[in-house]
């Protein structure tokens, strides 16, 4: 199936009288004959057995996101932050690293340099565009991961995914990347090497900004018995000695998530969650298209306006990044721009006020077009320094361009800028 026809059909198939549409199954519980039937479920969760580990409406979800990212298997959380921590802490433990660019969004550059520090796992960050010796140098013995976005949120560099890949894989590690702003429609990293895939499905896959969540989908390649992975090898004495990669041979990550890190983490989404995710995916594709297409539109008219400094956004041929948008992202760049306006900070905040249609909210690809001053809010934690190196600048502007006519979008930005 094309990804058009995956988007409806993966994950759910109703047989004879089952609903058309996916049930919501809104129970905590499920019900056995035996008690000795539970009590092997405990030794080998193979069917549904509580709702912390998995439901049979999030299940149908999962399935499908793995069949769009082209994945081996998926698990959902209740937000993309709980999909990127479990993704690395089914990795590293006290004294292990990974590296990540310095570029990436916001949330994650405090949970991997605050929190994850303080439970004794270091972050490296680098430069994503320096040279191979020069990120091979960043790597020691204790490495575990490499982290990357495919388009990053909101500094709208494009990784090279593959350069990345064979870099991780030089060192015997997986390669994981946040594919939230360019979703398997416009880029699908398992293809060009990636071994891990998250996402925040509370942007474009939900889309029309009604929950937040978030996936883990493996890509099902990387090779857990190189040494540098024991837990997925040696027994697991919290499962009765399973060991992951023999259990569960080319599943083992996505498994040993689900098995140990959301039994004991629970950030499992609710099955109503799962089902309004299914929403947004059905209409994922078309959704996606149309975003590219406005937004392409918008940011020609930013990059020819008196106003603004400088537009980033790598579909512009003018764009440091735009080969790599061309390799990686053929069919668009996604809806986020992000631009400077030439008075700086206060005119952008200024401008920002001063827009009607396009709502002021800390969220981003949403349906509806909004903006975000990414250095007073997603941002306002990073020193000075800290900006600089995940390219925010006062006067930036991040801007969500939406499903709403172009014309529309664009007349409610002059009123922005009739007034600095
Ligand atoms: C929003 C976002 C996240 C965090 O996701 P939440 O669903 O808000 O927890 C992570 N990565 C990227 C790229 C994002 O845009």
């Amino acid at each position: 199936m094309k990804i058009e026809t995956q988007c409806l059909h993966e994950g759910y198939t109703p047989k004879n009288g089952e609903p058309r549409v996916l049930p919501i199954v809104q129970s905590t519980t499920y019900c056995f004959d035996s008690t000795e039937h539970i009590a092997q479920l405990f030794d080998m969760p193979t069917e549904f057995m509580y709702s912390r580990f998995a439901n049979p409406t999030v299940d149908a979800v999962e399935k499908k996101i793995a069949a769009l990212e082209g994945g081996v298997g998926a698990m959902c959380t209740t937000s993309g932050q709980a999909a990127i921590l479990l993704s690395i802490l089914n990795l590293c433990g006290a004294g292990d690293s990974f590296i990540a660019p310095a570029t990436i969004y916001g949330g994650s550059i405090n949970l991997f340099a605050v929190t994850l520090k303080k439970l004794g796992i270091e972050c490296i960050f680098v430069d994503a565009d320096a040279p191979q010796e020069e990120l091979d140098a960043a790597f020691r013995p204790n490495t575990k991961a490499v982290f990357g976005e495919t388009l990053a949120n909101p500094a709208l560099t494009v990784l090279d995914i593959e350069k990345f890949a064979s870099l991780a894989h030089r060192h015997g590690v997986p390669l994981i990347i946040d594919n939230t702003f360019a979703t398997p429609v416009l880029c699908r990293p398992l293809e060009f090497g990636a071994d891990i895939i998250v996402h925040s499905t509370t942007k474009y896959m939900d889309g029309h900004a009604v929950q937040l969540g978030g996936v883990i989908v493996d890509g099902g390649h990387f090779d857990w018995t190189n040494g540098n992975f024991p837990d997925f090898v040696e027994p697991d004495e919290s499962y009765h000695g399973v060991s992951y990669t023999k259990a569960f041979g080319s599943m083992a990550y996505i498994i040993k998530a689900r098995m140990q890190l959301m039994r004991d983490f629970g950030c499992y989404p609710a099955a109503n969650s799962a089902f309004l995710l299914n929403l947004g995916l059905e209409t994922l594709p078309i959704r996606m298209r149309q975003y590219c297409a406005n937004a392409g539109r918008v940011a020609q008219f930013l990059e020819n306006h008196q106003k603004v400094k400088s537009v980033n956004y790598p579909g512009l041929a003018t764009n440091k990044y735009h080969a790599l948008a061309e390799k990686y992202l053929p069919e668009g760049c996604s809806g986020v721009i992000s631009f400077t306006v030439a008075g700086g900070r206060e005119d952008a905040v200024k401008f920002m006020d001063h827009l009607e249609l396009a709502s002021n909210v800390v969220h981003v690809a949403d349906i509806r077009t909004c903006v975000l001053h990414p250095a007073s809010a997603t941002h306002r934690q990073l020193t000075d320094e800290q900006l600089v190196a995940a390219g925010i600048d006062g006067g930036m502007i991040r801007l969500s361009v939406g499903l709403e006519n172009v014309e529309d979008i664009l007349a409610d930005l002059e009123k922005g800028f009739a007034v600095i």
